[in-house]
């Protein structure tokens, strides 16, 4: 079979690796149809998650952002999984053991295995999975089904937040996650206003009934968001871009009392005032991939917004292209919103 490896930094090339044998009991094997590409995967590449990722990641499958179809079923797995149905597939499996897995937030596993990262993921014609990573989907666009990753994250995000009806909510960053916040926000009855740098990725959010505001400097994003949601201020502010001066933006704008949630990836510093957390109370949160049952809600938010999720998708490229999509993506930031490769 085909397989995009990433045999060292910056080198992806296809190559003809073995089929996985027949399932064993709890496994799965499915043929990835889609597999959307983001930023951690462009960090995967350069070799800035190697090192964090424990040592040598190489030769590595990329792709954790799956939509696949079933095509063998191992003994002893759940009767609901059926040769030839459509899944997405959950890239987490935790150790069970370790502190966060203890108080049930594998998500943070000190020694977490993701696909695509750790083991290998889905540019390849076939992949072998634990049948608990794959959620039967019900799309007609695989693209679509391999959006439920990055839902999860926006899932996650919102439940991390406890987003209330009725609350206004700012999201900082209308990339993929951001927009995917949005949505969740927006499902959940809140009011929301998303930022960008550029108006044209804003439209996205604004089809669906968020407010926006093109990003300008930290102090006049700031007073416009809080004058949004005045006398107090936003009671939640998302950053989904991990630039720092949007993660002053989210503590300068929150509410006191407000949630500050921290979405967006960076090994960037960020120097804040110390006396806008104690005056505030804030509850500053981050986020990290998402847990099983959350997996299960961003399956069920793909299914009833497949059509608005469809149109984030931006470029598709087939398997044998995933070398030139990858790099096509890291090269064009403000052209890209989603890519996906796929036959
Ligand atoms: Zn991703
Ligand atoms: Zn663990």
């Amino acid at each position: 079979m085909r397989a995009a490896v990433t045999e060292g930094v910056e080198a992806m090339a296809l190559l003809e690796r073995p089929e996985p044998s027949e399932p064993g009991p709890h496994e799965v094997v499915v043929a990835p149809e889609a597999v959307g590409i983001c930023g951690s995967d462009y960090h995967f590449f350069t070799g800035e998650l190697s090192e964090a990722a424990g040592g040598s990641q190489f030769p590595r499958v990329q792709g954790h952002e799956i939509g696949a179809r079933v095509v063998a079923v191992g003994p002893a797995c759940r009767g609901e999984l059926e040769v030839g149905q459509r899944v997405a597939v959950w890239p987490l499996q935790a150790c069970g053991e370790c502190y966060p897995c203890t108080v049930g937030r594998p998500n943070t596993c000190d020694a977490f295995e993701l696909i695509g990262i750790h083991v290998d993921g889905g540019l390849q014609e076939r992949l072998s999975v634990p049948e608990d990573q794959v959620y039967p989907i019900r799309t007609h666009d695989p693209a679509v089904a391999a959006l439920a990753e990055p839902v999860s994250i926006a899932v996650r995000a919102v439940n991390r937040a406890r987003v209330e009806r009725g609350e206004r909510v700012v999201v900082l960053g209308a990339g993929p996650i951001g927009q995917c916040i949005c949505l969740v926000a927006l499902e959940r009855g809140a009011r929301v206003l998303v930022v960008d740098l550029q108006e044209s990725r804003l439209e996205w959010s604004a089809g669906l009934g968020a407010e926006t505001l093109v990003w300008t400097g930290v102090d006049e994003v700031v007073a416009t968001g809080r004058r949004w949601a005045r006398p107090a201020g936003p009671p939640v502010v998302f950053d989904a871009t991990g630039a720092p001066a949007a993660v002053r933006a989210m503590v300068d704008m929150v509410a006191s009392a407000g949630r500050a949630v921290q979405v967006g990836m960076s090994g960037e510093e960020v120097s804040l005032r110390i006396g806008s957390l104690t005056e505030k109370e804030l509850d500053l949160l981050g986020v990290s991939c998402c847990g099983a049952a959350e997996f299960g809600q961003a399956v069920a938010v793909v299914e009833r917004n497949g059509g608005e999720l469809q149109r984030l998708i931006s470029h598709r490229f087939a398997l044998e292209r995933a070398p030139e999509a990858l790099r096509f993506a890291m090269e064009n930031p403000t052209e890209v919103m989603k890519v996906v490769i796929g036959d």
